[in-house]
């Protein structure tokens, strides 16, 4: 492998950092993709949805049962006056005392009936209306689920683009580090971006100040620096510094 030249070698680790800059910035954007707030909300619909249908379900159901029970004690009332009907009608009670009994039974047992039947027809109108809501609510789940599967759809894309650009970059990177052909000088560098908040390498600024932590260097430090062949290092920071 060629060595590279030392003035170089500052060019390409300050390149190196600009790229790993780059991709820290991108993750951060993945973070807050807008698609993803998006996606999270349809969610919320789509399991409120869920949510309000099974519970109209569950309360139609009941009502159903209730109903049906209603229905089954009615059938039960009207063979109950159609029996006390035919003991009129049969001519087998005579005793006048006993007739009008029946007869008192019997228009009992018809307002009862008559209410039996009122209620049943509120609970038919419930039963109903309780159905139209469920088929509301139903087609609000199906429009939840599309919105959400849409949603899904658009930040999956938005993720593979900024997930290609990233893997771009850090391939450029990775060819640096190839390049460099130092792993040692590469390792202390990572190290380094661990450490320094992701920032590693910096320039001077100004002329006289550390980039990174922003501390005045002495004249000595200066000249040293744009003397030196090699790594330099900001003795505050630790960082390195190029020109
Ligand atoms: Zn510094």
């Amino acid at each position: 492998m060629v060595e590279m030249r030392p003035s170089m070698i500052g060019e390409t680790l300050y390149r190196i950092q600009q790229l790993d800059s780059e991709i820290s910035s991108l993750r951060l954007r993945i973070d807050s993709l807008p698609g993803k707030h998006r996606l999270e909300e349809t969610e919320r619909e789509r399991q409120s949805a869920e949510e309000n249908l099974s519970a109209l379900e569950k309360e139609l159901h009941e009502l159903e049962l209730k109903q049906d029970k209603l229905d089954g004690e009615l059938e039960i009332l009207s063979e109950k006056i159609a029996t006390e009907e035919n003991k009129l009608v049969s001519g087998t009670v005579m005793n006048p005392k006993e007739l009008s009994a029946i007869q008192a039974e019997i228009l009992y047992l018809r307002r009862k009936r008559d209410e039996m039947e009122t209620e049943d027809l509120i609970m038919l109108d419930e039963i109903d209306n309780l159905k139209e809501k469920v088929m509301e609510e139903k087609a609000r789940l199906e429009s939840a689920k599309e919105r959400e599967r849409l949603a899904k759809e658009s930040y999956k894309k938005e993720l593979a683009e900024l997930e290609q650009k990233i893997a771009s970059i850090q391939r450029e990177r990775d060819d640096l580090k190839e390049e460099l052909g130092d792993p040692e000088l590469v390792e202390t560098y990572e190290k380094l971006l661990k450490d320094k908040g992701g920032i590693a390498v910096v320039k001077m600024e100004g002329g006289r100040n550390c980039g990174g932590c922003r501390i005045e260097f002495t004249r000595t430090q200066i000249d040293r620096f744009q003397h030196e062949e090699g790594i330099f290092r900001c003795e505050y920071c630790r960082r390195i510094l190029v020109k």
